[in-house]
């Protein structure tokens, strides 16, 4: 079928062909060649019937001896008297644009040679999306060669070392397939990366191809949810029918979990699109053999809401987690990232790193970047810490929002909020260290509190998250007391403190009346697409007691945030007065106002704080705004 109408359209462009060149052999059989002279003389002559003027070609007709009409062709020459004898002889004049043999052509058959070319690529599209009409169907896998120039290698992802380690098989693999087969080694067929975004696993599955020096397709799990049922299955065989042909390679699949969800959920349940592509793809991974050469490897970070048949052996049997990376990982990506941007001398990442818990490899480099064009701004040489330092802050916040304008009483209400987050922090024994407070706007916050633990944490226990929920409700308890009314500048903390409170009592098992058990939303359930017929686990009652117990939780926190102001009225003042009158507090002037001492003077530029200050930053207080992902980690 396809040869046949290939070749069918073939034949019509000859035939095309053929009838054009006819035509314009057989005009010119008749055309006879006219020295400019000759012209002018039949002119006077009036021998001539009608004539075309071009620019680069004077054509007409003209009456030979015998009177029969012969068409002549002449080379015009500049003559400014031709149309003035045409006229005075009255003969027929007229001008024409150029036109040559291939205008000629293009414009007879340009309409009919683009339908057939347009034909000809749709009956390809045809061919190659299998069954699906034009391209619906195909991957949309974009291939990399795992050579060339911009190869990534393991040397450009850091502070993963142990998922290197990990990895290091499936490249000795890929890069001698039949060695590994005739020892009887079982390679994995697919390996599952999970991790929080940006913490690099895409940037691992690329140096996997890189350092294999095999080709790399990458695609993402959305791309294989479509509106057209089947569309997505026939695209993820499309994906490893690409793969099979370019052994060995590897695939990528990103996200798997916007196809990889548990089936049977959702609302509305049965056969949906998604499930018929998961399908797909667990029918493709069993049929293809790792004998191929071909590795699949997928990211997530949501490994949880994965079908379980996902992760039986023979699919996804190696399953790795990327880890957010810890200090000495920090640092590394740092110095990753840095390499190609020129650094001054005085510059230390090992701080930048210690400033910097849960960022994550994408907010470093994001960091970096954020560093070199703020130096660049100012015309620097080279990259300085304060260029590195100003990034963190709008890496967490966004830039300084230096045109917003802020009423004073707008500006009082901040900040007085901020102090009151502030001062609580410093007034309960143990918490985290206040390291900045700011009444500059920065991205959606009106200001915010930086408070920054003095190490990775880990695990987080009981009295200090009421601690923390506790500094979370000093704002509003500060704009409750001095104000008189509560602003909606608040509903940030207070949205983070009822998650807290949540958590407590539903996860952590930190209810006295409830005891050690954990109680899952049962929206969060729905929302991942389990089972609706788990939904119910726990009974009314117990859904009461376990508001009332979250409810509690809040009012004992807010009734110590009250407790602790009042008694600290003096110092709110004091903080807050100073905080209107600088903007920006770091955490040693706070401590200094505090203590009623006076504050140094203002400098300019503020000099880059030193490494013994607290060491990081974490856990920003931010204002009016909901979109921030949590930095620190909480077990
Ligand atoms: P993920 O796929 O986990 O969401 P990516 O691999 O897309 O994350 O990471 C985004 C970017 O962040 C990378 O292109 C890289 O510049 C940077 N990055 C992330 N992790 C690392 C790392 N471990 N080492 C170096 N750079 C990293
Ligand atoms: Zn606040």
């Amino acid at each position: 079928m396809k040869n046949f109408m290939r070749g069918l359209a073939f034949w019509i462009l000859i035939f095309m062909a053929g009838v054009f060149l006819w035509q314009q052999l057989g005009q010119q059989k008749k055309i006879v060649d006219l020295p400019y002279s000759s012209l002018k003389q039949l002119i006077s002559a009036e021998r001539v019937s009608d004539i075309i003027i071009r620019n680069n070609m004077i054509t007409g007709t003209y009456l030979d001896d015998k009177k029969t009409p012969v068409d002549f062709r002449t080379v015009p020459v500049s003559d400014p008297e031709l149309v003035k004898d045409l006229e005075t002889h009255n003969i027929k004049f007229s001008g024409e644009p150029e036109k040559n043999m291939w205008s000629n052509f293009l414009w007879y058959f340009g309409p009919v040679i683009l339908l057939v070319v347009f034909w000809l690529f749709m009956m390809r599209q045809m061919q190659a999306g299998g069954k699906q009409a034009m391209s619906f169907g195909r991957s949309r896998a974009r291939r990399q060669d795992g050579s060339g120039k911009q190869k990534i290698t393991f040397k450009d992802v850091a502070g993963v070392d142990e998922v290197k380690e990990e990895l290091e098989e499936i490249i000795s693999f890929l890069k001698n397939p039949k060695k590994f087969q005739k020892l009887g080694g079982k390679i994995p067929k697919g390996v599952l990366l999970y991790g929080a975004p940006g913490t690099g696993k895409t940037l691992l599955a690329k140096a996997i191809a890189g350092e294999a020096g095999v080709p790399f397709f990458s695609s993402s799990g959305s791309e294989f949810v479509e509106m057209f049922v089947g569309v997505g299955a026939s695209r993820v065989r499309d994906l490893f029918e690409q793969g099979k042909r370019s052994a060995p390679c590897l695939l990528f699949i990103d996200e798997l979990d916007a196809v990889g969800r548990h089936r049977g959920a959702g609302i509305g349940g049965g056969h949906d699109e998604r499930e018929q592509t998961l399908n797909q793809l667990l029918v493709e991974m069993d049929g293809f053999d790792t004998k191929e050469g071909v590795i699949l490897i997928a990211a997530t970070n949501r490994p949880d809401v994965l079908d379980p048949a996902l992760l039986r052996p023979g699919r996804f049997d190696r399953h790795i987690s990327v880890a957010s990376p810890d200090l000495k990982g920090r640092e590394e990506i740092l110095n990753v990232h840095t390499r190609s941007v020129k650094l001054a001398k005085e510059v230390d990442l090992n701080i930048i790193a210690r400033r910097t818990p849960g960022f994550v490899g994408a907010d470093l480099a994001n960091l970096v970047n954020e560093a070199a064009l703020l130096a660049a701004r100012k015309e620097k040489e080279s990259v300085q810490m304060d260029d590195l330092e100003e990034a963190i802050d709008r890496v967490i916040a966004g830039p300084q929002r230096k045109s917003r304008l802020i009423s004073d009483r707008e500006k009082r209400i901040i900040a007085y909020h901020e102090s009151g987050h502030a001062l609580i922090a410093k007034l309960i024994p143990g918490s985290d260290p206040v390291h900045k407070v700011s009444i500059i706007p920065r991205g959606p916050a009106l200001g915010y509190t930086l408070q920054l633990p003095l190490e990775d944490k880990y695990l987080t226990g009981k009295n200090e998250i009421i601690d923390k929920m506790t500094v979370l409700l000093g704002g509003r308890v500060a704009e409750q007391l001095i104000i008189g009314e509560a602003t909606t500048g608040a509903h940030n903390d207070l949205g983070k403190a009822t998650d807290l409170a949540h958590k407590m009592v539903r996860e952590y098992g930190m209810s006295d009346k409830l005891g050690p058990m954990t109680f899952q939303k049962r929206e969060e359930e729905i929302f991942l697409g389990r089972d609706i017929a788990r939904e119910k686990v726990y009974s009314e009652k117990t859904a009461e007691l376990i508001d009332g117990e979250e409810k509690a939780l809040i009012d004992q926190c807010l009734a110590r945030a009250q407790k602790l102001l009042k008694d600290n009225v003096d110092k709110l003042n004091l903080l807050a007065n100073k905080l209107i009158e600088r903007e920006v507090l770091e955490g040693d002037e706070v401590e200094l106002v505090l203590s009623g001492q006076a504050l140094p003077p203002m400098i300019e530029t503020p000099v880059p704080a030193k490494a013994e200050e607290a060491p990081v930053k974490v856990e920003a207080v931010k204002e009016g705004t909901k979109s921030e992902k949590p930095k620190n980690k909480q077990a």
